[in-house]
C-alpha cells in the first residue's frame, strides 16, 4: 500500500493563515517541512481521505492527477476536512468532462457518516448546475469493513467532535495494514476494543499530534501518542515492523515540525510532512 501525505497540518495551517505567533514566525523563517498545509491523504494515489481547502494548490504542486480520483473516505465534516466547494465544482454540469467515458462513469463515491452526507447535499442543493448523480454517497458505519477497488476501510468511533460521529479508519490490502488516526483525541475503551478485535498487526499507525507538548483534548498530544503506541503495543496490533507518524500539527502546540521530530524521534515516531510517501 502507498500512502501519501498531501496535507499535515490542522484547521489554520502552519503558519497559521492570520496568525504571528513565535510558532508561526518560527515556521516561516525555517520553511521546509515546517510549512504545512490542511490536512488529507491518498491511498495507492486513488483513494482520497478527506478533501482539504488546500486540495487543489496542493494537487498542483505534488502533481495529484485528481481527474482519476473516484473515491472520497472522510473522517468528519469539520471544513479543514471536507471542502464543500470542491464538492461544488465536481458535481457541477460542465466542470469535470471525462468524454472518454460514459456520464455514469463520472462519479466520485463519498463514504462517511450521515453528517457528511449532509454537507454533500448541501453542495449540490447550493449549485444550481450541480448534477446529483455524479456524487454517490455511502454511509459507514463503525466496525463494518467496506471494500475501496483493492483496499479494505473500518471505521473506528473517534474522539473528536462532541455533537458528530467522527472516524479514523483501519485500511487493509490484505497484505499491508495501516491505522489512520485524526483528528481524534484519546480513545475510547471501546474503540481500543474493535481495534484489537480486528486481529490486524498494523505495518503504519498514523496518529493526531495537533496538540504537541500540550495536554490532550479532542486532539493528540505526544503523551496520548505515547499511550496509544504502547497500548497498541500491548494488545499486539503492532510489532517489531510498525512504523509511526504524526500528522496534523497545530501552531497552537507553540512547537513546529522540527522541534516535534526531535522530541518524538527517539521515541520511533517521524513526523509526516506535505508531500510524503510512505510505502507500507
Ligand atoms: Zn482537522
Ligand atoms: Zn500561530
Ligand atoms: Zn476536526
Amino acid at each position: 500500500m502507498r500512502l501519501q501525505y498531501i496535507g499535515t497540518g490542522a484547521a489554520e495551517g502552519f503558519p497559521g493563515m492570520f496568525c504571528r505567533c513565535k510558532a508561526c514566525e518560527r515556521a516561516r523563517k525555517t520553511g521546509g517541512h515546517n510549512l504545512k498545509t490542511r490536512s488529507c491523504a491518498i491511498v495507492n494515489d486513488k483513494i482520497l481521505i478527506d478533501l482539504s481547502p488546500d486540495l487543489y494548490a496542493q494537487s498542483l504542486s505534488l502533481g495529484l492527477e485528481l481527474g482519476k480520483v473516484r473515491d472520497l473516505v472522510v473522517t468528519h465534516t469539520h471544513k479543514d476536512h471536507l471542502d464543500s466547494f470542491s464538492l461544488e465544482l465536481r458535481a457541477k454540469e460542465g466542470a469535470v468532462k471525462q468524454n472518454y467515458e460514459e456520464e455514469r462513469e463520472n462519479q466520485l463515491s463519498v463514504y462517511g457518516s450521515s453528517f457528511v452526507q449532509a454537507i454533500i447535499q448541501k453542495a449540490l442543493n447550493e449549485e444550481p448546475g450541480a448534477k446529483a448523480s455524479r456524487i454517490r454517497y455511502l454511509p459507514v458505519e463503525a466496525g463494518k469493513w467496506f471494500q475501496v477497488g483493492e483496499s479494505s476501510f473500518c471505521p473506528l468511533k473517534a474522539n473528536h467532535k462532541k455533537n458528530e460521529l467522527c472516524y479514523i479508519y483501519a485500511v487493509t490490502d490484505g497484505v499491508s495494514n495501516l491505522l489512520y488516526a485524526n483528528d481524534t483525541g484519546t480513545l475510547s475503551e471501546e474503540t481500543l476494543k474493535m481495534i484489537e478485535s480486528l486481529g490486524l498487526v498494523f505495518h503504519a499507525v498514523s496518529m493526531d499530534c495537533a496538540r504537541g507538548i500540550l495536554q490532550g483534548d479532542g486532539h493528540m498530544g505526544i503523551r496520548e501518542n505515547l499511550e496509544l503506541k504502547k497500548r497498541l503495543e500491548q494488545m499486539k496490533c503492532t510489532g517489531m515492523e510498525t512504523r509511526y507518524y504524526l500528522n496534523h500539527l497545530s501552531h497552537m502546540s507553540g512547537i513546529i515540525h522540527d522541534d516535534l521530530q526531535t522530541i518524538m524521534g527517539d521515541h520511533g515516531f517521524t513526523v509526516a510532512y506535505d508531500g510524503m510517501i510512505v510505502n507500507i
